[in-house]
């Protein structure tokens, strides 16, 4: 998609640092880290949110977990990380390009903000 970050970071048109790459996913630092890890996991393929991209590509949703933990595990931090989709703008969306957020490094409340 054109106008869409996420694509641009996946084709390497915008800068971002680079923490695991697979087939169909690509890992990347946040730009305003919430957590000592503050890592993104985004399909390679467009699609709005997760449930979509649970729709269309579920072999895709199961990497991107499968990736999360393999960020988690390479930071230091196997048994104890947050993953969350925002979904919708009310929930904190901004990027409409899915995409889960891996934290770890420190202790996290619940419920969240
Ligand atoms: P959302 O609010 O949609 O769940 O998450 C979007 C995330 O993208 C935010 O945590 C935000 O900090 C991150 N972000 C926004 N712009 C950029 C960017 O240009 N590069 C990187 N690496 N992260 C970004």
């Amino acid at each position: 998609m054109d106008d869409c970050l996420f694509c641009k970071i996946v084709a390497g048109e915008i800068p971002a640092t680079t923490l695991h790459v697979t087939e169909r996913t690509v890992a990347f630092a946040d730009i305003e880290p919430q957590a000592p890890l503050h890592a993104l996991v985004v399909p390679r393929t467009h699609v709005p949110n997760a449930a979509a991209l649970a729709a269309a590509e579920p072999d895709t949703m199961a990497e991107l977990v499968a990736t999360a933990a393999a960020v988690a595990t390479a930071a230091g931090h196997p048994d104890d990380y947050r993953l969350t989709f925002n979904t919708g703008a009310g929930a904190g969306q901004t990027v409409f390009h899915a995409h889960l957020h891996v934290l770890a490094g420190r202790d996290f409340t619940w419920p969240p903000g």
